[in-house]
C-alpha cells in the first residue's frame, strides 16, 4: 500500500509515522528534501505544480492525499484521472475559496456568520453597513492561521483593512461573540461509513491554535449530536474520502461554521495518545479503502502547540501523562515547531498537568 502525499510539513510527518505499523509505505512531495515529513519518510523533492511531478507521484502511488490547503487544483484534477486521489479535488477546490466554503455551509443549511463578498472598497462600505461592526475582512483564497485577515472595529479602520489584506477579493464576516471555539474532526471512508471524534474545544491566540481539549466539560451531548450532524452533511455532499476538520463558533445559539480543512488537523492531534485511532491512521485507512478504526478518547486530553522557541523538553517530558512532538523545523517567532498532549484519566488530575505545563511553557 502506497500513500503519496502532496507536502512534507508537520502533517505529512505524523501521517508517515501512523503508516509505518500499517505497512504503509508513505512519499511526500516536497521541494524542501530536509522538510519535517522528509526526516521520515521518502521524498520526491520537486515542484507540486509541475504536473510531471504529479504524475511520477501518481505511478510511484496506490493513491494520493494532501496535508496542507494551497495545492494547486487543476494539476491535481488532471492526475485524478490516472490515480485515486483523496479527500475529493472539490472539496480542495471548495476549501479553498471562503466564499464558496461559505455558499456550500448555507446549501446544507449550516447557521454561518453573516458575510457578504467584497472586492473594492466600495463594497466594503457597503457591506459595513449590511453586516455592522465589528467585522473581519478575510481574504477569499490563501488565508490561514489568521494571515489575511483584519478585525475593523470602527468605520475609521475600514481603509486600513483594505490595504491590510492586499486590496484582494474578500469576504467581511460579522465578528461573532462566541462562548467557545470547537473543532469536529471526521473521517469517512470510502464505503461511505462515518467517525466522528469528540468535539474539541479549541483555543486560538492571534488567529493561531494555541490549545485543543478533548472531551470538553463544554460540550453537552446535544453539542456533540448538532457538530456530528453539520460534519455529517459536508462529507455526504462532498461525496468525502479522508479526515476533515470543520471549525465552528460556539454561540448561545447553537453552532455557527466557520471553515473546514479537506485533511488531518492541528486541532486533531490529541488523537494521537488521546484516543482509540488517530486521525492520522483514520486518515490513511480512508484514503486506502480500508475500514475506520474507533474514533473514541482514552481518559481527557489537552494539546499545547509549541510555538516560536524550543521548549524546555526535559521539564515537559518529566511532566506525568505528557508527550511531545517536535517537528524537527528551525524555530522561527510564530512558527509551529511541536505540540505537547497532556493526558489524565479524570478532568481534575488534566487540570493540575496543564497548570504544570503552562507554568513551564511560560518560564521558558
Ligand atoms: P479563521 O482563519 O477564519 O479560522 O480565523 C482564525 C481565528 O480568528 C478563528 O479561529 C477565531 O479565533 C478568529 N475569528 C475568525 N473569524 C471570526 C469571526 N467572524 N468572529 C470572531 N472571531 C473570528
Amino acid at each position: 500500500m502506497r500513500v503519496g502525499i502532496i507536502g512534507g510539513g508537520q502533517l505529512g510527518r505524523m501521517m508517515a509515522l501512523a503508516g509505518y505499523p500499517l505497512g504503509v509505505a508513505t512519499q511526500v512531495l516536497e521541494p524542501a528534501a530536509d522538510c519535517p515529513a522528509g526526516q521520515v519518510t521518502g521524498v520526491l523533492p520537486r515542484d507540486y505544480h509541475d504536473p510531471d511531478a504529479l504524475a511520477q507521484l501518481a505511478r510511484e502511488s496506490d493513491v494520493i492525499t494532501y496535508e496542507f490547503e494551497n495545492v494547486p487544483v487543476e494539476p491535481l484534477r488532471a492526475v485524478a484521472s490516472s490515480v485515486a486521489v483523496y479527500p475529493p479535488v472539490e472539496a480542495l477546490a471548495i476549501a479553498q475559496d471562503r466564499l464558496l466554503e461559505k455558499k456550500l455551509f448555507v446549501e446544507l443549511g449550516m447557521a454561518v456568520p453573516r458575510f457578504a463578498p467584497v472586492d473594492s472598497l466600495t463594497d466594503l462600505r457597503a457591506a459595513i453597513g449590511e453586516i455592522g461592526l465589528p467585522a473581519v475582512l478575510k481574504t477569499r483564497r490563501l488565508g490561514y492561521d489568521g494571515k489575511g485577515q483584519a478585525v475593523i472595529r470602527d468605520a475609521d479602520g475600514l481603509e486600513q483593512a483594505w490595504r491590510q489584506v492586499g486590496a484582494r477579493p474578500c469576504l467581511l464576516e460579522q465578528w461573532v461573540p462566541f462562548e467557545h471555539e470547537a473543532a469536529i474532526v471526521a473521517a469517512r471512508a470510502r464505503d461511505g461509513s462515518i467517525a466522528c471524534y469528540p468535539l474539541v474545544e479549541t483555543r486560538h491566540e492571534d488567529g493561531i491554535l494555541v490549545q485543543a481539549t478533548a472531551p470538553s466539560s463544554n460540550v453537552t451531548d446535544d453539542l456533540q449530536r448538532d457538530a456530528e450532524t453539520l460534519a455529517g452533511r459536508l462529507l455526504e455532499r462532498l461525496d468525502y474520502g479522508g479526515v476533515i476538520a470543520l471549525e465552528l463558533f460556539v454561540t448561545s445559539a447553537g453552532l455557527l461554521a466557520n471553515e473546514f480543512a479537506p485533511r488531518v488537523h492541528n486541532s486533531g492531534h490529541w488523537t494521537i495518545e488521546g484516543a482509540t485511532t488517530s486521525q492520522f491512521e483514520n486518515h490513511l485507512r480512508a484514503v486506502l479503502g480500508l475500514p475506520l478504526g474507533v474514533p473514541s478518547a482514552i481518559g481527557h486530553s489537552v494539546m499545547l502547540n509549541l510555538i516560536g522557541s524550543h521548549p524546555p523538553i526535559e521539564q515537559l517530558a518529566a511532566l506525568p501523562g505528557s508527550a511531545i512532538h517536535l517537528y524537527g523545523k528551525i524555530p522561527r517567532p510564530g512558527r509551529k515547531i511541536g505540540h505537547i498532549t497532556i493526558r489524565a484519566a479524570d478532568p481534575e488530575t488534566l487540570a493540575t498537568r496543564l497548570n504544570a505545563a503552562q507554568a513551564i511553557l511560560r518560564s521558558s
